[in-house]
């Protein structure tokens, strides 16, 4: 820890995906521990602006960068552009990610293909990339990794999600990537882990909790009994990239009230 007491005081980080939801809140919340942050956002600006703000209005240093992390060009551009600013890179949130759910007769190749390649190909594109810029600078008196990445995954890389077989698939192939990339690259002082949300109220799950009867029925598989936060994934990944969780690299961190637990044989035993 910084003598300021704040956990990233000096580090550089990046947060794909930041202009809404989870990544917003990750981004904010690396702020306030110190990080200068990269915000990502796909389109439109004004959303990542708006996050800019926030953390620039407490103080913080933060920049908005345009790109699809499923492109190659753009995701090299975008880690240039936080190099280019920040002048390295300690922290990489690979966080973007999204649904085009059909049933599996139903399912189009390009509904299949626009989740495989945001939600995977994308976390491939993010995580070779951080992997280069950490391995080319020198190591940093900032954190005791050379560089940190967590993949924002899914309580569905473990529970299959008929409907959804697409993005299921894409968070089953993410845990794989991270593991292996983290065996692999772990002696050269690289850290990556994925934090498996459960239901958090964002954008993407809207049709899940926004009427009382889905909420009631969202409710019964979280056996904490509330909905998630953005936040309660931010204060997780903090932690994660943080030197409390040095030693910490190649799993999952479940931020789900239990939705993993297999709440339906609750009253079974
Ligand atoms: P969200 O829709 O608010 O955020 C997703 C973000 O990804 C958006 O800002 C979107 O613009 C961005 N994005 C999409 N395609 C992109 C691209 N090609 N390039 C760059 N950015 C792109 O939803 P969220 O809930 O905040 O989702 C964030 C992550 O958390 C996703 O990976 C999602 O799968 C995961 N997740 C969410 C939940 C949940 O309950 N909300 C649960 C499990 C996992």
């Amino acid at each position: 820890m910084s003598p300021s007491g704040r956990p990233l005081e000096g580090q550089k980080a990046l947060v794909t995906g930041a202009s809404s939801g989870i990544g917003a809140a990750v981004a904010v919340a690396l702020a306030r521990a110190g990080a200068a942050v990269g915000v990502n956002y796909h389109s439109g600006s004004e959303a990542a602006d708006a996050v800019v703000a926030q953390i620039r209005s407490v103080g913080g240093e933060a920049l908005p960068v345009r790109a699809d992390v499923s492109d190659e060009a753009d995701v090299v551009r975008m880690y240039d552009a936080v190099h280019a600013a920040f002048g390295r890179i300690d922290i990489v949130v690979a966080n973007a990610g999204l649904q085009k759910d059909a049933a599996i007769a139903d399912m189009t190749l390009e509904q299949w293909r626009g989740v495989l390649d945001v939600n995977l190909t994308g976390q491939f594109l993010c995580v070779r990339e951080a992997v280069r810029r950490f391995m080319a600078q020198d190591t940093t008196l900032v954190s005791r990794a050379r560089g940190k990445i967590v993949c924002m995954s899914s309580v569905h890389q473990q529970i299959p999600w008929g409907g959804h077989a697409n993005y299921a698939a894409s968070k089953g192939g993410v845990t794989m990537l991270m593991q292996s990339v983290a065996q692999e690259v772990a002696g050269q002082g690289i850290r990556i882990n994925n934090i498996a949300p459960g239901a958090i109220k964002t954008d993407i799950n809207e049709d899940a909790w926004d009427t009382p009867e889905a909420r009631e029925k969202l409710l019964k598989l979280i056996p904490y009994g509330r909905i998630g936060a953005p936040d309660d994934v931010a204060r997780a990944a903090v932690w994660l990239v943080s030197d409390d969780a040095d030693y910490v690299t190649g799993t999952t961190l479940f931020v789900d009230g239990g939705m993993s637990l297999y709440p339906a044989f609750r009253d079974n035993g």
